[in-house]
């Protein structure tokens, strides 16, 4: 078994509806357990401006599959939530779910970057996942605790308010 953290986006199309939706899916994977799931949270849109603010949460699975079978499965998953995938990058989406961490691995294939290339620079990633493992660690060791303290969380809010 293998302890995963995904990351929740959505911003369009009745956020909530769509983060329950995507809980209810990743509890149906194959041979994978949910563990926890952090509190949703209200963030400023990232990239274009003129579009609606995020509801960002974070997810841990437990889980048998393999980093390219749970990539299949969650993207399935954002195309069944009704995801079209549009010429600008960082658009409002209805769903998006990523990778943030799975295990200690360091992948770098095609489709998967494993530490999420980003997820240092992203407090709206990083506190939810704080939320779940307060201990998590990067594969090299590195505390997120310390790197989401260099950040500006001031922007992000709990959904419900
Ligand atoms: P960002 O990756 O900056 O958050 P995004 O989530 O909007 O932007 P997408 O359009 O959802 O980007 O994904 C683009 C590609 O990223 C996907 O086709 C997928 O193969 C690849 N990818 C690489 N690493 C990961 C990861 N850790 N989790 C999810 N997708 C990943
Ligand atoms: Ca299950
Ligand atoms: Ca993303
Ligand atoms: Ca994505």
């Amino acid at each position: 078994m293998t302890r995963v953290y995904l990351a929740l986006g959505s911003n369009l199309a009745d956020p909530l509806h769509q983060v329950d939706a995507a809980l209810a899916a990743l509890d149906a994977l194959p041979a994978t357990q949910r563990i926890a799931t952090s509190a949703f949270y209200r963030t400023p849109p990232y990239g274009p401006p003129d579009q609606p603010g995020y509801l960002n949460a974070a997810v841990a699975l437990e889980t048998q599959l393999t980093p390219g079978s749970l990539l299949d499965h969650t993207q399935r998953i954002e195309l069944e939530h009704g995801r079209v995938r549009k010429a600008e990058r960082w658009g409002p989406r209805t769903l998006d779910i990523d990778v943030m961490l799975f295990g200690a691995a360091v992948i770098n294939t095609e489709r998967l970057i494993v530490p999420h290339y980003d997820l240092l620079n992203r407090a709206f990633m990083l506190l939810p996942l704080l939320d779940i493992a307060p201990e998590a660690t990067l594969p090299d060791g590195r505390a997120l605790r310390s790197i989401l303290a260099t950040l500006d969380t001031s922007s992000i809010r709990l959904w419900h308010t």
